[in-house]
């Protein structure tokens, strides 16, 4: 899935807010995590893939463009 509103392990997260772990999801788990913008997006601690996706479930105030 490529949407944009997903992102990858090792990728820059741009927008603080709650993130889903998709693969938990996918597993019948729920895993949500904080990120703020700038963070790298992590593995996940749930998971045994060293590549997960991670799914903006909220995003946390203004979404400020400092591209
Ligand atoms: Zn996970």
């Amino acid at each position: 899935m490529n949407s944009s509103r997903t992102w990858k392990s090792g990728e820059i997260c741009r927008i603080s807010g709650t993130y889903r772990c998709e693969n938990c999801h996918l597993a019948g788990r729920e895993v949500t995590r904080s990120f703020e913008a700038g963070t790298i997006f992590p593995m996940c601690d749930s998971c045994p893939e060293k590549d997960v996706t991670w799914r903006l479930e909220k995003a946390v105030g203004p979404v400020r463009a400092t591209a």
